[in-house]
């Protein structure tokens, strides 16, 4: 059968409005396409190819776990998810593990748990959830009301209660709405879809003291900033605030589906038998994979490429900027990187990310006016050097009409 993308319209629920190019095949931080054209991949699948495409360690995992045993329900115990388990909690804060199989079920997850945890602890009374304008935690529905962008959770029917906005970085504000009967606060360590905006120290310290004050558990989505994006294996690391639960995804399973929540051993307590779960959550397979992926990003080598290939990134997109003078400022961490548009070209971020098609580059976007870059943490010095250089001939197709 020939796949095009016109078949994509005749077959697929219009949520999506994918690309022309039809991507066939991946090796480290290069694509190719079906007609063979070559892309440099600045993307990664949203921060979810963390070792790039085809790892031989995440082959390796993939096959011989494949040949093993697949899935197994959570009334089996198994290998690989205690391993990754033990892993995950040897490296951080956390004492106890959950897996789901994507960022939206692991903070779904973290969010019932709260919800629990404040009934069992506190009485019925301790329900608020506090989260930020613009965060995203993912399209359940219980995650998308606490993200805060309402055009993704409008429009649904009756939405799940108690749970308020503020700015992020905003101090005051937040201030002004925490109080005992709050049960968790839901934050980004770093904003990624929200626009790659960093917390203030004073304002992720701030939020820590405050939920404490007020008995509030401190919920840490690091579905796009964790295992190794922002240079820290979890960006909570970098920024000296040990969240009550932590969330990661997307680049834990280095491309195969794997999500996870992360607490401690007394909040865990309060989610006994019987009250959550997930038929595929902790499969054998994607724990093998994830497993591999974990060992190999949680290594001084791979996180400390990380902070180099930063500064080669922003070295040369400031150097773009000198040229073509696009750009207000390059900000985030590691390699979740935000080129942000100045006045002139506001609001026109997709037009870069065509124009990188176009000349063999895969980009992203995070909202109209930033262009976004979360390659593999791994890239090849080479391929930042020749993917900036069709990211340059992409910015001046922009700038020249
Ligand atoms: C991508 C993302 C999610 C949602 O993850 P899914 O795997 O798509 O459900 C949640 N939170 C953040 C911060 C994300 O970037």
């Amino acid at each position: 059968m020939q796949v095009t993308r016109e078949l994509f319209n005749d077959v697929m629920v219009p949520n999506y409005n994918p690309s022309e190019v039809i991507p066939v095949r991946g090796e480290g931080s290069r694509v190719w396409d079906q007609t063979g054209k070559e892309f440099i991949d600045f993307a990664g699948g949203i921060a979810v190819n963390c070792l790039g495409h085809c790892h031989p360690a995440l082959v390796n995992a993939l096959k011989t776990q494949g040949e093993k045993i697949w899935h197994l329900a959570n009334v089996m115990t198994n290998e690989p998810a205690l391993r990754l388990a033990k892993k995950m909690t040897d490296a951080t804060f956390a004492e106890k593990v959950y897996f789901a199989n994507s960022g939206a079920e692991a903070n779904e997850a973290a969010l019932k748990l709260a919800r629990r945890f404040a009934l069992d602890v506190y009485g019925e009374d301790k329900t608020q959830i506090i989260a930020f304008n613009k965060g995203f935690h993912g399209r359940t529905f219980f995650t998308v009301t606490v993200g805060g962008q309402a055009a993704y959770s409008d429009g649904f029917g009756p939405k799940p209660a108690a749970i308020d906005h503020c700015d992020y970085n905003d101090i005051a504000a937040f201030e002004a709405l925490i109080s005992d009967k709050t049960c968790a606060v839901m934050m980004e360590p770093l904003q990624g879809e929200g626009g790659i905006v960093s917390p203030t120290a004073e304002f992720a310290q701030k939020v820590r003291q405050l939920c404490d004050k007020h008995n509030a558990l401190l919920i840490f989505d690091e579905v796009q900033t964790g295992v190794g994006r922002t240079g820290d294996l979890y960006a909570y690391q970098g920024l000296d605030v040990i969240p009550d639960i932590l969330t990661s995804a997307k680049a834990l399973g280095g491309g195969f589906p794997i999500g996870a929540m992360l607490t401690t051993t007394e909040i865990a307590a309060h989610l006994k038998v019987g009250t959550h779960g997930s038929t595929y959550g902790g499969n054998p397979l994607a724990c093998a994979v994830a497993e591999a992926a974990f060992d190999t990003v949680n290594s001084s080598s791979v996180l400390a490429g990380v902070k180099e290939r930063e500064q080669l990134f922003r070295t040369g997109l400031m150097a773009i900027n000198e040229k073509y003078h696009v750009f207000s400022e390059v900000r985030g961490k590691g390699l979740l990187l935000g080129a942000v548009l100045n006045d002139t070209f506001a609001g026109r971020a997709r037009d870069f990310l065509v124009a990188g098609i176009n000349h063999g580059l895969m980009s992203l976007v995070a909202g109209a006016d930033v262009i976004r870059f979360t390659p593999s943490l791994v890239i090849p010095i080479a391929d930042i050097n020749e993917g900036l250089a069709r990211f340059e001939k992409a910015v001046a197709d922009v700038v020249n009409g």
